[in-house]
């Protein structure tokens, strides 16, 4: 998956990217956490991208800035809650202000529920994660492991399911694509690479 301005989303299966009966498959940002939540990017209320996306803790760090519950995160934005980004509360988690990494943590038990339910559905060997989140490391990574291990189903009878960052990082989603070209232009039929998975992006 991919932690960004959206969320984006890639299965590979049996080595092969899983695209679905209309090519359709792994638009993981779009399913419903709450009919009453925040209007997603889409134009539908509630999508976990709404939760889970970059652009969602910037808008998390504008509530808290705005209800005075994070002063340096306000004043970071010049006094404008709504001037809040995700950038914003990263730099500043980074930077040690416990308000930022309370929001950070409470964005990675967002991501969380997303993941497990996921899990809950495809049963993954593994779970990686791209996009510029990424960049925060271990403080999103530790947070993010630990809320997965309480929300996935049967997590007492279940292996560890990894949750590791992407090892190319921002440029996955190019390197899948010209993967992708390399199959399609088709250079004697050969499956051209199953490491340049996490293909589609999201928005
Ligand atoms: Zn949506």
């Amino acid at each position: 998956m991919t932690l960004g301005t959206g969320v984006g989303g890639g299965i590979v299966a049996d080595g092969a990217i899983y695209r679905g009966a209309h090519g359709f498959a792994a638009e993981i940002g779009h399913f419903t956490v709450d009919p009453r939540g925040p209007r997603c990017a889409c134009g539908e209320p509630g999508h976990w991208e709404a939760y889970a996306s970059g652009t969602a803790l910037g808008r998390m760090g504008a509530e808290w800035a705005s209800a005075g519950d994070a002063p340096a995160l306000l004043a970071r934005a010049g006094g404008d809650p709504a001037a809040v980004t995700g950038v914003d509360v990263g730099d500043l988690a980074r930077e040690g202000d416990a308000d930022a990494l309370a929001l950070v943590g409470e964005y990675a038990d967002r991501v969380a529920l997303g993941l497990a339910a996921l899990a809950n559905i495809l049963d993954p060997e593994r779970i990686v994660v791209g996009g510029g989140l990424v960049e925060l490391g271990d403080l999103l990574f530790a947070p993010l492991r630990v809320a997965f291990e309480h929300h996935v189903e049967g997590r007492s009878y279940r292996p560890a399911v990894p949750i590791v960052p992407a090892e190319l990082g921002e440029r996955a989603g190019a390197v899948g694509a010209a993967a992708l070209a390399r199959t399609l232009v088709g250079d004697g039929g050969g499956d051209g690479g199953g490491d340049g998975g996490g293909g589609g992006a999201g928005p």
